[in-house]
């Protein structure tokens, strides 16, 4: 691998204007996002604009090297990591271009962060709101069709999207508007919609581009029944690509197509976004249960109100939480073994306010609920609710050496009406296999992060998480459920798209081979697995004892002393990426804050310390 990392390097020298990393380092600390996976790529590559990318797409298309984009690498399925070339989107792309009156044009490296706070200068928002919006970039959470717990009002990034600047696996750019800014499928209630605009104007196409239309008119013309049958059941699936709403009068909506491709089909540079207005009053509350299964069985009655969000945190997570116990923060008795914490927007204050009365009222004396906080405007007492979830989430990846909560089954969506059958048997099945695992649920859409408590460095805790991945999908697919609701499918969930896909998945091989027919985008994503890796690429487990000592191997410029409790001590990082935010008071790193480096980030820093301890040599 080092000579082919080296020619790429002496045959772009003067062509590529970004920067292009080669050293054992650089690929080492792009090999992993905030997943389990680890897969370290040829080459790193920055490019300073679209052109920059366009170069170096050629030549890695002329050469057959596999391109993976790549923005704040806050995927939890692997989607970001991958031999070949990773190309970091999110030093430069860094314009906010245009806010209109009801859109925003921006590029693909702009933190969501960044975005929500301009949008709101001038009163409007992009909808969804990802849990890891303070880091994740905009081309991150097209490419994965992103979404919030406010998804059941407001629905994936994929109803926003207007237009986007993409790059295809040759080099050739190309503008893809939408036919027509839809209104939003999932929508509940008013959302500030601007309802549906003529078809744009069809602009000049390059001759990729073109191809790329007619496969794809061709291929979904052909098989126009099939598509229309959706594989799952529940509406709030993301896996694998969305074929039955692209079809138009107007055309084939390319835009939308990409939208959740996961840098498998195209390189998204830009982006015009629908925006709605800030909601003109927003309530919160947080609700106890004596059970996790009388929280579940309360998402019925949730789903009869008009609410934006409503997580329920299980009890493991709530233990967490307990243990700071800030003063100030909201006490939650040792009786409760779940919270609901439920968000409402509304035309104002006032009316959020009732809206929230209502819910709790119904669900104190119908469901046994105990009212943990009162429905509440205030911002201050809306943090505090806020952080029950927040510190509970942060107590969970702040645990000690030995198991550890795991990405890789956390992305599980059923119909909402089957979550309590779900949850029993999900329960029963974690119960029998002896694993602890802890729940977040988004109780309206009926979406599941289970994040078992296993150790990756223990041989045979890597062979139960797949065991469990397995029988834990099936369950979900069984009940007419998806893999993949909100987070990608990465390394994750590949192996089991073509399961849950059915007849539909022979369509998803035809449309891959349209748009990148050397497999060299993002490859054995989606589409695979590939047949030259293992399925699941694990992160490889910290050496028992060092391979060598570094200080004295008289291979080192200076003397490094190095110990390796460290390693172990930094081996703790869950690879959130939290580190990389610019907002205050969390932001940590100087360094990262003046170069955006994933490099510099405090994360890269604790993947050094196990990159050190494993292999010193390097
Ligand atoms: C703590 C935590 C909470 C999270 N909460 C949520 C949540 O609430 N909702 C949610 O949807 N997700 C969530 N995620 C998952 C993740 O943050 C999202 O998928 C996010 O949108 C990824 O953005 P990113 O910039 O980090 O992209 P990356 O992780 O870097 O990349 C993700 C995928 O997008 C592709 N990609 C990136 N940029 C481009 C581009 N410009 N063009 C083409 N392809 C590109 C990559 O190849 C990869 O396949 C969470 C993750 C963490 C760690
Ligand atoms: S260093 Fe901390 S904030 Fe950064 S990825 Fe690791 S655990 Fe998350």
């Amino acid at each position: 691998m080092a000579q082919a990392s080296t020619t790429l390097a002496e045959d772009l020298r003067g062509l590529f204007r970004g920067m292009l990393r080669v050293d054992a380092v650089a690929r080492r600390l792009y090999a992993r996002d905030a997943s389990i996976f680890e897969v370290e790529p040829q080459a790193v590559a920055i490019p300073q604009d679209a052109d920059d990318l366009a170069v170096l797409l050629k030549y890695c298309q002329e050469h057959q090297l596999p391109v993976t984009a790549r923005g704040a690498g806050t995927g939890l399925a692997g989607e970001s990591v991958g031999a070949g070339v990773i190309v970091d989107l999110s030093v430069h792309f860094q314009a906010i271009r245009q806010i209109a009156s009801d859109s925003v044009t921006v590029e693909a490296g702009v933190r969501y962060a960044a975005l929500a706070a301009a949008l709101a200068e001038q009163g409007r928002r992009l909808a969804p709101d990802p849990a890891s919006g303070d880091v994740c970039t905009i081309g991150g959470m097209i490419a994965t069709n992103a979404s919030g717990s406010n998804l059941y009002r407001h629905g994936y990034i994929r109803d926003y999207v207007q237009e986007l600047e993409v790059l295809w696996d040759n080099g050739e750019s190309a503008r893809l508007i939408s036919p027509a800014a839809r209104p939003c499928p999932l929508k509940r209630g008013e959302s500030g919609e601007t309802g549906v605009r003529p078809a744009a104007p069809p602009a000049a196409e390059g001759p990729r581009t073109a191809d790329i239309r007619r496969g794809v008119t061709e291929l979904l013309s052909a098989h126009r029944h099939l598509i229309a049958c959706r594989p799952t059941a529940t509406p709030y699936d993301r896996c694998g690509y969305r074929l039955d709403d692209v079809w138009t009068p107007a055309g084939v909506d390319l835009a939308r197509l990409l939208v959740g491709s996961e840098g498998t089909l195209g390189l998204v540079t830009a982006a015009r976004l629908r925006t709605i207005p800030l909601p003109g009053g927003c309530a919160m509350l947080l609700l106890g249960f004596a059970s996790l299964e009388a929280a579940v069985r309360a998402g019925s009655d949730c789903r009869r109100f008009p609410l934006t969000a409503c997580d329920l945190l299980d009890q493991r997570l709530l233990s967490l939480r307990r243990r700071p116990a800030h003063p100030g923060a909201l006490a939650i008795p040792p009786s409760v073994a779940a919270a609901l914490l439920v968000t409402i927007e509304a035309d104002s204050p006032e009316q959020a306010l009732e809206r929230g009365w209502g819910l709790a009222n119904t669900l104190c004396s119908a469901a046994g609920a105990v009212l943990l906080a009162e429905p509440s405007c205030d911002p201050q007492q809306q943090a505090r609710m806020r952080a029950v979830r927040q510190e509970a989430v942060r107590g969970l990846y702040a645990l000690g050496p030995g198991p550890r909560p795991l990405p890789g089954i956390e992305d599980l969506g059923v119909p909402a009406e089957e979550l309590p059958a779900f949850i029993a048997a999900l329960l029963e099945l974690l119960q029998r296999r002896e694993v602890t695992a802890a729940l977040l649920i988004h109780l309206l859409t009926g979406q599941v992060h289970l994040r078992p408590l296993l150790d990756l460095e223990q041989p045979q805790d890597r062979v139960r998480l797949w065991t469990l991945a397995e029988e834990v999908h099936s369950l979900v697919l069984r009940l007419g459920g998806t893999v993949s609701t909100q987070h990608g499918v990465g390394w994750a969930r590949t192996p089991w798209v073509e399961r849950q896909a059915g007849p539909l998945y022979p369509l998803y091989r035809e449309l891959k081979r349209i748009f990148d027919p050397r497999h060299l985008l993002n490859p054995g994503k989606i589409v695979g697995p590939d047949p030259s890796r293992e399925a699941w690429p694990l992160y490889e487990p910290l050496a028992q004892t060092p391979a060598a000592t570094l200080s004295g191997n008289g291979r080192r410029p200076l003397p490094v002393v190095f110990d390796p409790a460290a390693a172990a001590e930094a081996a703790r990082c869950s690879r959130c990426g939290d580190c990389r935010t610019h907002q205050l008071p969390q932001r940590m790193c100087p360094l990262f804050r003046l170069s955006e480096l994933e490099l510099a980030a405090p994360r890269a820093k604790a993947e050094l310390f196990r990159l050190l301890h494993n292999h010193p040599q390097r």
